[in-house]
């Protein structure tokens, strides 16, 4: 496994590699390796000749009040894990290789998708997502790429960024993976203290109580919100928390009907959350068939 430091030289090992007719899978990360993201290896690793995983912490995409500097950053362990599942480069640029001293007057951002659910909240997110993302394309040069579905919001801005644009990039959804609990993997989760981390499940137990609510169709949508965001607030009430956003959308990420008869039966939509426990953020969503 070799760690490439310098985008010229990512550059020339992705077009020799293109050269010799092999296929790159490609998988962006910021570090702090988990689960979820050995997940995302695995199926580069078996849908490609070479898999390049990125580590780099962006720091466009990171608000002034955001956890930029303390987001944790333990390198030794994330390559001994890219190691072990038999990764083939890792592209670890420091930040003034991806924006020199006078940044990017160039910037990418998709319209429309990013002003819902975590955009509303965090101006300019996306914006630094898209512009990343379309640099590492750039750098790495991949034909296949993996993105979770648990942020599914990202997923979607940059499939859609890729069509267009007309990158030369397939992008592959990875489902999203959990804890036991049914907590998402997220580096963040390192922030929770114990007692946070025990209720941090709550995020999917009320995803999931809110599913039911829709399935039974009794309800309508605002109802079956009103009555999981309650339930997630008994849920947490042992820690300090507040719920950032509870929404539905379909899996195109346009609104749906509130009442669900006007639903065509069969069609996918999704529940997302957004909560603060204690200062860590935590999102999650899951799929629901009406
Ligand atoms: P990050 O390092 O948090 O930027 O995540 C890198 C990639 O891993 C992104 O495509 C994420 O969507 C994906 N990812 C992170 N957590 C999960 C999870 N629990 N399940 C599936 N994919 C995930």
């Amino acid at each position: 496994m070799k760690v490439i430091k310098k985008t010229h030289q990512m550059q020339i090992i992705s077009d020799k590699l293109r050269m010799q007719g092999k296929t790159i899978g490609f998988v962006p990360t910021m570090g702090a390796l988990h689960q979820a993201h050995i997940e995302l290896i695995k199926r580069a690793r078996k849908q490609n000749d070479i898999v390049i995983v990125s580590i780099f912490v962006n720091p466009l995409q990171f608000g002034p009040k955001e956890d930029y500097n303390k987001y944790p950053r333990p390198i030794k362990q994330d390559l001994k894990i890219c190691r072990n599942e038999k990764v083939d480069y890792v592209f670890y640029p420091p930040v003034d290789e991806m924006y020199p001293k006078d940044g990017n007057l160039t910037f990418v951002e998709v319209t429309k998708l990013e002003d819902i659910l975590c955009g509303k909240y965090r101006s300019g997110h996306f914006r630094g997502v898209a512009t990343v993302v379309s640099k590492l394309f750039n750098i790495v040069k991949p034909h296949n790429a993996y993105f979770g579905e648990k942020d599914y919001q990202q997923l979607k801005i940059i499939e859609r960024m890729v069509n267009d644009l007309n990158f030369d990039v397939k992008i592959i959804p990875v489902p999203t993976v959990r804890d036991i609990d049914g907590l998402a993997y997220s580096s963040r989760n390192l922030y929770l203290s114990d007692k946070e981390r025990s209720v941090a499940s709550s995020l999917y137990k009320s995803l999931v109580f809110c599913k039911e609510l829709i399935q039974q169709k009794k309800y309508t949508l605002k109802q079956c919100i009103q009555k999981s965001k309650k339930y997630l607030d008994t849920l947490l009430s042992s820690v300090e928390h507040k719920i950032q956003y509870f929404e539905i959308y379909d899996n195109d990420l346009n609104p749906v009907p509130q009442n669900l008869k006007e639903i065509p039966s069969g069609k996918r939509i999704r529940i997302f959350v957004a909560v603060f426990i204690g200062n860590t953020r935590l999102i999650d969503n899951i799929e629901v068939t009406v």
